[in-house]
């Protein structure tokens, strides 16, 4: 397959790319409220971490559980994106909600759930701004660079793939993370390529250990689900570390970074 992506066009602000780094998105599963936003910027802003995520509208596999604030929810990171200088990561789940999401997000996340949506990939090609696009857990790899070329194909290639862990035979633990897969992105395209671990485990214990091999491979940024209270969050409660918990995995992750010529932002 030929390698895909074009140079990035100016205007377009590449805020994880191919280079040194390895950029930290760290936020929680959900926003929930600003006490909740608070707590966890503050821990970023100590790290100097730049990037927060946390979603306000979220995909729930089940109907009776927490769907997220919703403009309430972008309300808050706007307010937290302002007070701690952060750059903000949100998904959209839906094109009726696309302008509001981003209005709010210097990153749009498209979710493992919508990534076969082509209404939604279609219109965030037409945005210009970041995409953080999440392979499905049922999708090849080649399966989620043709999901990056509905978005690229409406001019935007602005483009970031992230692994989350696909559904195999194995059933102990969430999903299981692909990096064979991350390997192949790596060699075949030229996107930068992001890990979520947090999806891929799914519980908290095993976070750490995957993150650290996933920097040890290069990649380009690692996005981790943390809560101040994991144990009362409204969703993922299993998988999100606490303030503790994530800054020794932080700290734990510069020399590995160092190690392969990458720092660490
Ligand atoms: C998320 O990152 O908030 C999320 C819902 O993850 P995924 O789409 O990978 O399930
Ligand atoms: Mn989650």
């Amino acid at each position: 397959m030929d390698r895909v992506m074009r140079p990035r066009p100016y205007p377009y602000f590449i805020m994880i790319s191919r280079t040194e780094h390895t950029t930290i998105i760290a936020g929680p599963c959900a926003v929930e409220s600003y006490g909740q936003m608070d707590t966890v910027c503050q821990t970023l802003h100590r790290l100097g971490i730049t990037h927060l995520r946390g979603g306000c509208f979220k995909p729930r596999t089940s109907c009776n559980t927490f769907r997220g604030l919703g403009s309430e929810g972008l309300r808050i990171m706007s307010e937290m994106r302002r007070k701690y200088s952060l750059t903000v990561i949100t998904e959209v789940r839906d094109t009726k909600h696309l302008d509001e999401v981003a209005e709010t997000a210097d990153i749009i996340q498209i979710g493992a759930k919508s990534m076969f949506d082509n209404d939604l990939l279609l219109a965030c090609g037409e945005l210009k701004k970041t995409v953080v696009l999440k392979r499905n857990f049922a999708a090849t790899v080649k399966e989620l660079v043709s999901a990056a070329e509905f978005i690229s194909s409406r001019g935007n290639d602005d483009i970031i793939l992230c692994e989350r862990g696909i559904r195999s035979f194995e059933n102990n633990t969430r999903f299981t993370l692909d990096l064979c897969g991350v390997s192949w992105l790596k060699e075949n395209t030229q996107f930068p390529i992001i890990v979520d671990p947090s999806h891929a485990m799914g519980l908290a214990y095993g976070i750490p250990d995957l993150a650290r091999a996933s920097v040890a491979m290069g990649i380009d940024g690692l996005m981790i689900e943390i809560h101040p209270e994991p144990s009362k969050a409204l969703s993922d409660a299993r998988q999100q570390l606490d303030m503790r918990q994530f800054e020794a995995l932080y700290t734990s992750l510069l020399p590995i970074a160092k190690a392969i010529g990458k720092t660490i932002i």
